[in-house]
């Protein structure tokens, strides 16, 4: 068990969580948003953030500190709590990022996280390789060995009771993301940040994202926290919750705001575009678009800034309470809805539902089935494999109407979308007291007509016979040819 870090809720892959920084002396929940703070320029003081936005964490860059002489000095001689008036946990970042945009950096990992260390970091980070996607896997697999012996070197260094990140490399591979995770999770490291995703989140490539995440989980344990590296979009935030992320650093609701551009969760809109605000933070509540557009750069900055950490802090606290109330996977559909690359994203961690149901509480409150992808979720999956696990009796009688009469059969089950099959005690028991809509879909039939298909195949002795509502010839072919069908639509009672 990892000491740093306790889960207290979870919710498909996602958590609430919270991560003990000793240094800071200071516990922060998880899901939790880091601030990116530039020493050399803060739009909204971390002061301001820690008060007006509730930030318990921050994010800053050890290699400028390093880098920009006085602030070098005034680092090691007042401390960064001091410097930056922060009364919260400080993370910092090791440059990596400056290599990955400038190719070359001048500090080892020993000198880096020695200085993070010496300037009163709380969470520290050696200098990885943050591999691009879609290089050749020679090149991808090379500089993961070096990200590797890096953290090795990490391990050796006398850091006290600073926090250190591991960061999981790998590129685009799949095997070397699990990998890479596995082996970050071996060392006494403690926090493991995701790298080398921002690529993907710029070009929209949300789907192959969650896939470079999920490979990167499955070599985490599920006790380690992990930090989705450079996604501030609160666009996103669900989406990466659900498969398992429980850090999220912005720098976009400064660098998004020096650039007129206002952040929702359903994506980013121009300024200048918007007539009315659909907000109702501080900044929007007292301003209209054209009162911010009247405003000087720097003033209209600042505002921006706020208003775009207002609904990114806003969104991660919608997320906690979805995840405390089991509707985690709804929010993430809501949320796939704001862009096409946003449902591929959503479309892509539905391919890890197994992956998800290992997490997922086998009890919640509430199944709302909200788009033809619920067909798709853990819930479905964990409802078939259990189907394969039931008593059943030598003939059975599977009906989405009401159960047969007489002696005909020695039970009738109920059959309902998406689930399939499934004996009437069970009628109360989660996930099967699901909300569905009246006028079902063919990815609610299909997936019914699998879980008929995985009770027979469990069950070849016993004869079955499928009461259904004129589901369409070729969902019906998903069901074994030895089950005799009715179709209740026709011969009606
Ligand atoms: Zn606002």
């Amino acid at each position: 068990m990892r000491e740093c870090f306790e889960l207290r809720d979870v919710d498909a892959g996602g958590r609430i969580g919270e991560l003990t920084v000793p240094r800071a002396d200071v516990t922060v929940e998880t899901p939790a948003l880091l601030p990116v703070i530039n020493p050399n320029l803060d739009t909204i003081s971390p002061r301001r953030l820690a008060e007006e936005f509730g930030a318990e964490i921050l994010i800053t860059n050890s290699y400028i500190i390093h880098g920009t002489e006085d602030v070098r000095e005034q680092a090691l001689e007042e401390g960064l709590h001091d410097m930056l008036d922060f009364p919260g946990a400080i993370m910092t970042d090791s440059g990596s990022f400056q290599l990955s945009e400038y190719g070359d950096i001048d500090v080892t990992t020993e000198e880096i996280l020695e200085f993070q260390r010496e300037i009163g970091s709380d969470i520290g980070t050696p200098v990885d390789i943050p591999t691009p996607p879609d290089v050749s896997r020679e090149r991808a697999a090379e500089e993961l060995e070096t990200t590797q012996e890096r953290l090795e070197v990490a391990e050796g260094v006398d850091t006290g009771d600073m926090l250190v990140s591991a960061p999981v490399q790998g590129s685009t591979y799949p095997d070397l993301r699990e990998e890479a995770g596995r082996h970050a999770d071996a060392t006494d490291l403690d926090v493991f940040p995701v790298g080398a995703v921002v690529p993907l989140m710029n070009d929209y490539r949300y789907d192959d994202m969650v896939d470079v995440v999920a490979a990167s989980k499955r070599g985490l344990g599920a006790d380690a926290p992990v930090h989705l590296f450079g996604a501030g979009h609160p666009m996103m935030f669900a989406l990466g919750v659900a498969m398992g992320c429980d850090l999220f650093d912005s720098a976009a609701y400064a660098l998004y705001a020096r650039d007129d551009r206002y952040l929702t969760v359903r994506g980013t809109r121009q300024l200048e575009d918007l007539d009315y605000f659909p907000c109702s933070c501080p900044v929007c509540a007292e301003h209209s678009p054209d009162d911010l557009l009247a405003l000087s750069d720097r003033e209209r900055e600042e505002e921006l800034a706020a208003h775009n950490l207002h609904v990114t802090f806003e969104e991660i606290r919608r997320i906690k309470q979805a995840i405390r109330a089991g509707n985690l996977l709804e929010l993430v559909e809501q949320r796939a809805r704001a862009h096409p690359a946003m449902l591929d994203g959503y479309r892509a961690l539905l391919d890890h539902a197994a992956q998800l149901e290992s997490s997922d509480p086998v009890s919640k409150g509430s199944f709302f089935y909200t788009s033809h992808e619920s067909a798709r979720r853990p819930e479905v999956l964990r409802h078939h494999e259990r189907l394969e696990r039931l008593a059943v009796p030598d003939s059975l009688f599977l009906t989405e109407g009401e159960p047969a009469r007489g002696d005909e059969f020695e039970a009738s089950w109920r059959v309902e979308p998406p689930f399939g099959p499934f004996p009437r005690a069970l009628s109360k028991s989660y996930p099967l007291t699901a909300e569905v809509p009246e006028r079902t879909d063919r990815a609610a039939l299909e997936a019914a007509a699998e879980g008929v298909a995985r009770l027979v195949a469990a069950n070849p002795e016993t004869e079955v016979t499928l009461g259904h509502r004129g589901w369409p010839a070729d969902v019906l072919e998903a069901v074994p040819e030895d089950v005799d069908l009715v179709d209740l639509t026709v011969e009606g009672d």
